[in-house]
């Protein structure tokens, strides 16, 4: 039988069941995040920020400024790029089992440095539309400046991993039964939007945020 993962450096070793290396999970639970979290070497040492993001097919794209740091170490070099969406905290009878229900995406490559502006423009929109669908059509394209003064960089997904934990806890037979076991969902809501001062014409939310309302209620 084929090995299933893409190459051995993301084949899931410790609890093998839970891999997924299909890329349809993969791009479901990227599309379900809006951060994630970038790691680099920089100057010898390893470096991982936090960061958000934007998913265009089998590309991730990465933006910031010209001078961010991180994404000057990830240009044309080894990336590791992590996605977690958190599905619940998993209570057991010992600290020992105590868990969290999980997806999570691992991906590694060479990230390559974005400099041609038609490109730049379709990360700019993957990410911006990542994070507030509609709102790219709504606000309109950045300018040229504006383009030229953002950093991008390019992560293929062909080197990566999914993991899911999901269910409940799960104790050793002899774990005390008097104590209380049990998953506690969580998941991200939506508050109610706070419309800027100066906002013109009423102040109507536009569908975009409609449609933030609508994947976090
Ligand atoms: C929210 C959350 C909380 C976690 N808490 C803990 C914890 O407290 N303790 C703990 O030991 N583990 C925890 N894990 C699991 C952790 O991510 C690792 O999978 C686990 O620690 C095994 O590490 P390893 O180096 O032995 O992995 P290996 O199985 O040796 O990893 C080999 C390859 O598998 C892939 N891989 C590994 N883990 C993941 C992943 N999570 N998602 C996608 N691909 C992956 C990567 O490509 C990696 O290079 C948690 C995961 C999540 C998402």
């Amino acid at each position: 039988m084929p090995d299933p993962a893409p190459s051995p450096r993301v084949r899931v070793k410790r609890h093998a069941d839970r891999a997924d290396y299909d890329l349809t999970t993969i791009h479901a639970i990227l599309d379900g995040a809006v951060v994630c979290h970038l790691g680099v070497v920089q100057g010898g040492e390893p470096l991982v920020l936090p960061t958000g993001f934007g998913r265009h097919g089998d590309t991730l794209y990465l933006h910031g400024a010209a001078a961010n740091a991180a994404l000057a170490a990830a240009a044309d070099a080894p990336v590791c790029v992590t996605v977690t969406l958190i599905d619940g905290l998993v209570l057991a009878r010992t600290v020992f089992n105590h868990s969290m229900n999980y997806r999570s995406v691992v991906v590694r490559g060479i990230a390559r440095a974005v400099l041609d502006d038609a490109e730049k423009l379709v990360a700019l929109r993957a990410i911006t539309e990542q994070i507030v669908p509609g709102r790219w059509a709504e606000v309109g394209e950045p300018t040229a400046a504006e383009v030229r003064s953002t950093r991008v960089v390019a992560v293929d997904l062909r080197e990566a991993s999914a993991k899911i934990r999901r269910g409940p806890s799960i104790d050793d037979a002899d774990a005390p039964p008097e104590l209380w076991a049990g998953v506690v969902p969580l998941r991200p809501v939506a508050g109610t939007p706070e419309p800027a001062t100066d906002n013109r014409d009423g102040g109507a939310a536009p569908p975009s945020v409609a449609s933030l309302l609508d994947r976090y209620r």
